[in-house]
């Protein structure tokens, strides 16, 4: 998605609205441990509504991203300009990616985006800066 207008560095962008659910789908987020913010099943909502209501679903990922999620707001990580498209880095918040994919961002040449679990010592300890803290608290965990 892209931005409405201006955002300052560190401003609150929107809220991570939704349901909560153990499960990580191809597009929740994940919160918590074995927490994850889920759009409600039976939600009849057009696509107007989804991107007012639910606008963190059209968020994509980045390796080199504008924006983070603190808790469950997404706050601007830099200045980003009207138009800018806001992306995060899902790897700072998923641990296990439910539908991995192949990034298409310039920075990392296109590796697959499987969630934190996977990633180097050095991946980890590159990210820990902006990691939501129920990844913090594994950043140590055995990589796989
Ligand atoms: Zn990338």
């Amino acid at each position: 998605m892209v931005a409405l207008h201006a955002f300052r560095k560190g401003e609150r962008i929107f809220e991570i609205d939704g349901v909560l659910t153990p499960t990580p789908s191809r597009y929740s987020v994940q919160i918590d441990t074995e927490v994850h913010v889920e759009v409600p099943e039976h939600a009849e909502v057009d696509a107007e509504q989804m991107l007012v209501r639910y606008p963190w679903r059209c968020l994509n990922h980045a390796c080199d991203p504008n924006a983070r999620i603190v808790g469950r707001e997404l706050r601007a990580l830099r200045p980003i300009r009207a138009a800018e498209e806001i992306t995060f880095d899902y790897e700072t918040t998923e641990w296990d990616m439910a539908s991995p994919f192949p990034c298409g961002c310039t920075r990392c040449g296109g590796r697959t985006i499987r969630g934190f679990r996977h990633l180097s010592r050095e991946e980890r300890e590159r990210r820990r800066p902006w990691l939501a803290p129920h990844l913090l608290a594994r950043i140590d965990a055995p990589v796989g």
